[in-house]
């Protein structure tokens, strides 16, 4: 797996211990559920995945985790 994407400080880490911090190895497995599109990953639509609101391999802000939620309880009343 290519870890082009990494800063150069992350990629040494990764390298050295071959283990990802989590939010790494979110955005890692969003990259490879979108063929390794960073562009698509932005764009991802499935909002009740679990993962929406880390795929940017960062925290997200209180109005991310909002709209996760409010499209996962959306989602689950159409169940
Ligand atoms: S948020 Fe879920 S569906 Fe979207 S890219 Fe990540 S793993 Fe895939």
């Amino acid at each position: 797996m290519s870890l082009s994407w990494l800063d150069d400080e992350d990629a040494a880490a990764v390298e050295k211990t071959r283990v990802l911090r989590p939010l790494k190895a979110i955005r890692a497995k969003c990259l490879d559920c979108c063929c390794g599109s960073v562009k698509e990953v932005r764009l991802c639509p499935s909002r009740s995945c679990f993962l929406w609101p880390y795929r940017m391999g960062t925290r997200p802000t209180s109005k991310v985790a909002q709209a996760a939620n409010e499209a996962a309880q959306m989602a689950e009343a159409e169940r």
